[in-house]
């Protein structure tokens, strides 16, 4: 484990039944003038008046036109309605793509578009518009990350905006929020959360120059590897018991809290190899952001393990995930594969309208994504990729 660490965090983040509750005493110091980015799902809840009830006295505009994966033209329009409120704090309440909306469009507020300027790392100028967010899936962490992912019709991959302008003013993560979920919702973005807790502990280590900037995903470090040990720890037993019992507040508050440090720990780190396969494979099929990512996950952990550090870490991660003493490589694996299996992600590439003359186009794409293979814990050569993509390809490990 390398000696030096850092963890990158909202100023303000809270956890726990009931949080939301303190969104007024949140938003006040920044100002009169909210933009309330809202995913649409919670127009027809209770969460939306409340919400609205929260911040009455101020000045508040409401947009929900929020697209799951977040096309990019559809970030304009609101960008627009940003700048003409005079907006002074964007609170974002919603999945993902709504929170990585909000952290985009305090962007477009703050600096103008388009946005592909910003396509990359610290590519941001300056300060954004404080967001405060609000969690309503357990699983991408954008809650406290300083990165935004969107779909670019004109790109065969999703792009990521990484910069630390845009780690979040606050983050009020309340498992309430996220017990509507449909199961489907439930274990895409779950096992996403998975995904960052493995990946952030298995990130290759760097050598930093403390005089030289810090970039924005630094690889694993010496903070952050307890944080990803204990969010697989509640992860692990609780994801599929949160997809078989949607209204066990238990397994939401564990799987939130699981979610939340995962976040916390790869905001820092960034992720790896079933990222960079995902965007491409996104791209192509349409198919949510943590299916991907899931099905990837053990045909990730079987190329990694070549290197002997990472199989050691790979053990530990079994042992957080099964809540045992100690555990192996394969049965971590083998674990995996039964998480996805309960909670309905598919075996293979083939199962998600993937062919297999497809994966070479993936491997280079892929390839292509430096700021995630160059965090791999092995060499990322265009044959390890594709070795990956094939198994994943016939749905064997
Ligand atoms: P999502 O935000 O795309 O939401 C999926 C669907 O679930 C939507 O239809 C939404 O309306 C609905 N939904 C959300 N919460 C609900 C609830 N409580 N009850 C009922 N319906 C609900 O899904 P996601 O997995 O949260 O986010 C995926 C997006 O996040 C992708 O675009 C992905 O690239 C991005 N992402 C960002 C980061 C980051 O750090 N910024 C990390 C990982 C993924």
């Amino acid at each position: 484990m390398p000696e030096s660490g850092t963890l990158r965090l909202p100023p303000r983040v809270h956890f726990g039944y009931g949080s939301r509750l303190l969104l007024p005493e949140i938003v006040a110091p920044h100002g009169k003038r909210v933009l309330a980015i809202v995913d649409p799902f919670l127009l027809s809840t209770p969460f939306h008046d409340e919400l609205l009830d929260g911040l009455r006295g101020l000045d508040v505009r409401v947009h929900s036109d929020i697209t799951p994966e977040l096309p990019v033209d559809t970030l304009d329009a609101a960008g627009a309605i940003a700048r003409e409120h005079g907006t002074d704090v964007i609170v974002a309440v919603g999945g993902g793509s709504a929170l990585d909306a909000a952290k985009l469009v305090a962007l477009l507020a703050a600096h103008g578009g388009p946005l592909r300027r910003y396509y990359g790392e610290n590519l941001v100028p300056g300060p954004v518009l404080p967001v405060v967010a609000l969690p309503t899936t357990a699983g991408t962490g954008s809650e406290v990350t300083p990165v935004a992912v969107v779909s670019d019709p004109e790109r065969e991959l999703k792009v990521g905006i990484s910069s630390p302008f845009l780690v979040p003013a606050a983050a009020l993560v309340d498992p309430e929020l996220t017990l509507g979920g449909p199961p489907r919702v439930t274990a895409y973005s779950g096992i996403d959360a998975l995904v960052h807790a493995v990946e952030s502990y298995t990130a290759r280590a760097f050598d930093h120059d403390p005089a030289a900037p810090l970039p924005v995903f630094t690889g694993r470090n010496a903070l952050t590897g307890p944080v990803s040990l204990l969010a697989a720890r509640h992860l692990g037993p609780w994801l599929p018991v949160a997809v078989a019992s949607p209204g066990d507040r238990q397994a939401r508050a564990e799987v939130a809290k699981g979610a939340l440090l995962a976040g916390i720990a790869f905001g820092s780190t960034g992720t790896h190899l079933c990222h960079a396969l995902q965007y491409p494979i996104g791209a192509l099929t349409g198919t949510p952001h943590g299916l991907g990512t899931g099905l990837l996950l053990p045909y990730v952990l079987d190329a990694v393990r070549a290197d002997g550090e990472t199989a050691a870490r790979i053990a530990e991660l079994g042992a957080a995930l099964q809540g045992t003493a100690v555990s192996t490589v394969d049965d971590t694996i083998a674990r995996v594969v039964d998480i996805n299996r309960a909670i309905g992600v598919p075996a293979s590439l083939a199962d998600i309208g993937v062919r297999r003359e497809d994966l070479p186009r993936v491997a280079d794409l892929a390839l292509g994504v430096r700021r995630l293979v160059g965090i791999a814990p092995i060499e990322a050569s265009r044959d390890a990729l594709l070795h990956i993509l094939e198994s994943a390809y016939q749905g064997v490990v």
